[in-house]
């Protein structure tokens, strides 16, 4: 049997349609949802991130700010531009790309945003709250994968879930999730002795190591489900995720493609927390 694809972008297009209603709701009301993005250095894959991220706030009718501070800019520069977002009604969410140049202290950064307006979800409150079963931001690479299993129909509550990557913005807060949502979870990294083994066990297989072809055929169970978090950029230039696609895909039950899987569900959920980071502002 041949995998169902996972059309992130086509899945995201309808997020996008759900918020319009919520964006010309807080409109009316005299507010217009606003995020702004941190950027330091010139990382040609964060700008394009950036980019797209501001894309995605004009076209779902947000105000977008991208902030461009030099690679050599100081702790104390960021942090002052941080603490003026935190002051400027205009702005609700607050995102830094990260990575930051190494001089920089990204921990004490991300902590300096403040909660209400941390829409990546990367401070301590915030993921503090996701372990206690009470998330005020959830990051949105893990809730766009929720999104797709949700999308799919795929049972999570009992099922058997290999999460592969422990990075605090992806493999661990996902891991939270599926836990929070009813699955049976097991963590995989990069000390994780028979890898093939475990992830063949999973009913609902998610990979995030930023390894291309990590996952082949005969580590996925006949029918599960793969989410695909990997964004790896080869030799020949091209995309690809962890996952060997062509050869997993005949057979697993749903598969997310790279790019266009995952990539266009973090946008997505992020856009959306910003639209309840204004909602909130209001209350
Ligand atoms: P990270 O480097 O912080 O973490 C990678 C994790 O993979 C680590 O926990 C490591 O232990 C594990 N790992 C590495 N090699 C392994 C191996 N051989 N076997 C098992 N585990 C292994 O990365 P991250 O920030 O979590 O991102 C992971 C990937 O997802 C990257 O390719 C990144 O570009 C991509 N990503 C995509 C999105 C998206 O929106 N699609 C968002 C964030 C990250």
């Amino acid at each position: 049997m041949t995998a169902r694809i996972l059309d992130g972008a086509a899945i995201a297009r309808g997020v996008y349609a759900r918020l319009g209603a919520r964006v010309a709701e807080l409109q009316d009301a005299g507010v217009r949802p606003g995020l702004a993005a941190v950027l330091v250095g010139n990382d040609p894959a964060s700008k394009v991130y950036v980019r797209r991220k501001a894309r995605a706030c004009g076209e779902a009718g947000l105000h977008s700010e991208v902030h461009l501070l030099d690679a050599g800019c100081t702790q104390e520069a960021l942090a002052d531009r941080i603490a003026a977002l935190n002051n400027n009604p205009r702005v609700h969410g607050i995102i830094v790309q990260l990575p930051l140049p190494r001089h920089l202290d990204a921990v004490s950064i991300l902590q300096s945003i403040a909660p209400e307006k941390d829409v990546d979800g990367f401070g301590w409150r915030n993921l503090g709250a996701l372990v206690d079963n009470h998330p005020l931001f959830v990051p949105g690479t893990p809730l766009g994968i929720m999104a797709l299993l949700d999308h799919a129909g795929v049972a999570v509550e009992g099922a058997t879930a290999v999460v592969v990557g422990r990075s605090t913005i992806v493999g661990k807060p996902t891991a939270l999730l599926l836990i929070a949502r009813g699955a049976t979870v097991t963590v995989c990294h990069s000390r994780t002795r028979d890898l093939g083994q475990v992830t063949a066990q999973a009913d609902i297989l998610v990979v995030a190591a930023g390894k291309p072809g990590l996952i082949r055929d005969g580590m996925v169970r006949p029918g599960a489900t793969v989410i695909d978090v990997g964004i790896n950029r080869l030799a020949d230039g091209k995309l690809a995720g962890d996952v060997d696609f062509a050869r997993v895909k005949e057979n697993a039950g749903w598969i997310t493609p790279v790019p266009g899987g995952v990539g266009p569900m973090t946008v997505a959920m992020l856009i959306a927390n910003t639209v309840t980071a204004a909602e909130r502002s209001r209350r």
